[in-house]
């Protein structure tokens, strides 16, 4: 079983900035991630609100903090984190393939796409429901799609789309968008994108893929049916972190109730990024949480030396 100091659950931006902390101060330190290394950012085609960085992709951005975090000594485990286990001063991270012991650990997991809910939702997923327009933006090139969601992610993911698309429908339960209003004006500019507004969907139309979306005005009850070929869920994000009820406490949420202190309830657990309750997830908020996460973890280890 290997043993490092500080075990670091994600490689997201916050995971692998507590990376960089941590072995930085030369402890030993794994990243667990099981998925793509990254996190949510990796997609975003575009980053401009990483301070001195001026224009980036989330990927190049993520690649970089990866780099720097190996380079400083971290290793990178590809394994799913299935539990942790506290005994005594050490924690078991149980693994699906292999089993580690830590000192401390670093919960920086992020979160998941949240799903609509709707009857054929799962099974349409990669036959015309997507929740990464980055992903799968390109297999939709010259046809109609629909993109759900008002927030920032919608908007990038709306713009993104224009790119390809013959025609944009952009699907918020809303008048005002919750998105960055840079956003919205860049969005508004565009040719091919319909705004549908206090507008919620309603059903996915479909044979073996979608060929349409029933939508609901919110305030008239009028049902309208768009045919589209594809459809981008962006309705934002859920928490993950039911795994490790046993250690921190969750909210209604299901985020690790914490503060800007990264702590959790059990002494030597911490948690940084969108994992945990706070009121902005950013880039730049999440990377501040793995610093502080390291540095907390980084003293903790050396008080039970
Ligand atoms: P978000 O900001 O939470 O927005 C989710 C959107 O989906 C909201 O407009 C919400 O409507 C809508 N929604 C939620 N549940 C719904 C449902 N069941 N049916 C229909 N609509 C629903 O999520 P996000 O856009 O994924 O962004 C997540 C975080 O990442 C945010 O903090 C955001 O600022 C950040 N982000 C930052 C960048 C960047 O800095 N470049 C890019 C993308 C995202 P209401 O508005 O009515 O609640």
């Amino acid at each position: 079983m290997k043993h490092y100091d500080i075990i670091i659950i994600g490689g997201g931006p916050a995971g692998l900035t507590a990376g960089l902390y941590a072995s930085r101060a030369n402890k030993s330190v794994a990243i667990v991630e099981g998925a793509s290394i990254g996190g949510q950012i990796v997609v975003s085609p575009e980053v401009e609100n990483y301070p001195a960085v001026k224009k980036t992709s989330g990927y190049d951005l993520v690649s970089t903090m990866l780099d720097q975090a190996l380079d400083a000594g971290a290793e990178l485990e590809t394994d799913t984190v299935l539990s942790i286990e506290k005994n005594e001063n050490l924690f078991d991270v149980v693994c699906e393939f292999e089993k580690f012991t830590a000192k401390s650990v670093i919960i920086a997991g992020g979160v998941k796409s949240r799903k609509l809910g709707l009857e054929g939702e799962a099974e349409l997923l990669g036959h015309g429901v997507s929740y990464c327009a980055v992903c799968d933006g390109a297999f939709f090139r010259n046809r109609i799609v629909a993109v759900n969601g008002g927030g920032s992610s919608a908007l990038e993911d709306a713009l993104f789309l224009t790119n390809y698309c013959q025609h944009v429908y952009v699907i918020h339960r809303r008048e005002e968008f919750r998105g960055e209003p840079v956003l919205v004006e860049q969005l508004k500019k565009k040719t091919n994108v319909s705004f549908v507004l206090n507008s919620v969907i309603q059903s996915l139309e479909h044979t073996d893929r979608l060929t349409g979306i029933t939508v609901k005005h919110v305030h008239t009850g009028t049902l309208t049916l768009l045919d589209v070929d594809g459809l981008f869920v962006a309705i934002g994000k859920v928490a993950d972190s039911q795994r490790f009820a046993n250690l921190v406490d969750l909210d209604a949420n299901g985020y690790i109730i914490s503060d800007e202190g990264c702590t959790t309830r059990t002494a030597g657990l911490y948690c940084a990024g969108d994992c945990r309750t706070k009121q902005y997830r950013q880039l730049t908020t999440a990377t501040a949480d793995g610093t502080v996460a390291a540095l907390k973890a980084i003293n903790y280890c050396s008080l039970i030396d």
